[in-house]
């Protein structure tokens, strides 16, 4: 079912509010970001699924963040 397509964007909007909006995009940018590969240095790395990442180069495939390659623990 197609109706009503910007609806739901306004729906997003009242619930998150514009910080998040904010938010969400930049990790939106670092989905589409290219990392350095921790096995032959190269920055290639891309996202491949949500938390799996991938080497262009030397096809090193690794679990990581959902949205970065690297999780920083605290
Ligand atoms: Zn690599």
């Amino acid at each position: 079912m197609r109706k009503k397509v910007g609806n739901t964007v306004k729906r997003f909007g009242a619930r998150y509010g514009a910080t998040l909006r904010k938010r969400l995009l930049e990790i939106e940018q670092q989905q589409k970001a290219t990392y350095e590969c921790p096995k032959c240095g190269v920055v290639a790395v891309k996202r491949k699924f949500i938390g799996v990442w991938s080497c262009g180069k030397c096809g090193y495939t690794f679990a990581g963040g959902a949205y970065t390659p690297y999780v920083s623990k605290k």
